[in-house]
């Protein structure tokens, strides 16, 4: 079976890596920065799967897909969904799941408007496009609003009520075209300006009624939309339960610690999930695991070489600022293992955010 994927950066490249044993499986990747519409058309024709790395995929190449949405896995419904912020906040809701308030902004004028329906603070996004944080403004008052539109606005914004959230989680499921539903451990996830820097397995202190309500969710989330492949929920956990954030309908950076973490990864269940085949198991593997980045050339990548339990992957990439080159996982026995080794690579992070604030 040949499979496309859209895309040739990380996400893709370890895909086609998870699962090099199945030989019958080809995959090409396509590197859509650099395309033309003939050639596309020409690739989607002369493979059986269309899969892709990223939703991020301009308008254009979205309508050459169009035709060929039978090949498409997960499906267009779905890209076309996680593509815009208010979509998804409505099929996340329409699937039951708990989401901030929010409000749809086309003008300085709705700007006043979603402040006095949605209160302050308010986090607006730009609909589409946005990612690690670009494209959002904070507003704190109601003076803000013009900057707000000027800095983010003169397009479709979503308003969002400011959801004060303990930390941040994710939870990551493969569902095959039958229905079932593979679903991976939770993990803590800590940012930096924007950038995921680190995931945690088990997320410290979870309490099992919090991961049962994110098994609930993604599984409603993915059979409302009959989903095939891999597809992540970034949760808000609160005093009150968690929250939904955003949905990527692909494999996310929080679930690369399962390349060692559990016997089939996210890349290699979502192949598994495309091609037809049986999904493998998620249970992790290590009692404890944790998945740094090493970002940019502000961090030295071969830390990691030395230290015993510490698997480091490199992307083979250039190094720029808060570009992700690569990322090292960590496999414990225990959680004070895993943590002692994270604090020797404690280079891999800025000042401050190693250990995660307690809950
Ligand atoms: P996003 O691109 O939607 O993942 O947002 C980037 C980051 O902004 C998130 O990881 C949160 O830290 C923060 N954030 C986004 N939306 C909200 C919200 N409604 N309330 C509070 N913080 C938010």
């Amino acid at each position: 079976m040949k499979v496309g994927i859209l895309g040739n950066g990380q996400l893709g490249q370890m895909l086609e890596s998870s699962i090099t044993d199945l030989t019958d499986i080809e995959i090409s990747l396509y590197d859509l920065r650099a395309h033309d519409d003939a050639e596309l058309a020409q690739f989607i024709a002369s493979v059986d799967v269309v899969s892709y790395e990223t939703e991020n995929i301009p308008a254009h190449i979205v309508e050459l897909l169009e035709p060929h949405a039978d090949k498409l896995r997960p499906g267009l419904n779905a890209l076309k969904t996680f593509q815009n912020r208010l979509l998804e906040k409505n099929a996340l809701r329409a699937a039951g799941i708990d989401t901030a308030d929010f409000c749809a902004v086309n003008s300085l004028d709705d700007v006043h408007a979603a402040v006095k329906t949605l209160g302050l603070p308010i986090v607006m996004k730009t609909t589409t496009e946005g990612y690690d944080g670009k494209g959002q403004f904070v507003m704190r008052s109601p003076n803000d609003a013009e900057a707000c539109w000027n800095t983010i606005g003169n397009r479709e914004l979503i308003a969002e009520a400011f959801v004060p959230f303990l930390r941040e989680t994710s939870v990551i499921a493969s569902r095959d075209a039958q229905g079932n539903i593979v679903v991976f451990p939770m993990t803590e996830n800590v940012h930096h300006e924007g950038i995921l820097r680190y995931s945690l397995y088990p997320a410290p202190g979870l309490s099992s009624a919090k991961a049962e309500q994110a098994e609930r969710y993604i599984r409603q989330l993915a059979d409302s939309l009959d989903y095939v492949g891999t597809i992540t929920l970034e949760l808000f956990e609160t005093e009150n339960g968690l929250v939904a954030n955003e949905v990527a309908p692909r494999v996310h950076n929080s679930g690369h610690w399962s390349i060692e973490g559990t016997s089939a990864s996210q890349f290699r269940n979502h192949m598994l999930a495309i091609t037809g085949r049986e999904l493998g198991s998620t249970e992790s593997k290590y009692a404890s695991v944790a998945m740094l980045n090493v970002i940019s050339d502000e961090t030295p990548a071969e830390v990691a070489e030395t230290i015993a339990n510490a698997h480091r992957h490199s992307y083979g990439k250039e190094a720029r600022p808060a570009r992700k080159l690569g990322h090292v996982t960590v496999v414990a026995d225990t959680d004070a293992e895993r943590d002692a080794t994270i604090t020797k690579l404690t280079d891999l992070m800025p000042t401050g955010i190693w250990p995660p604030a307690a809950h």
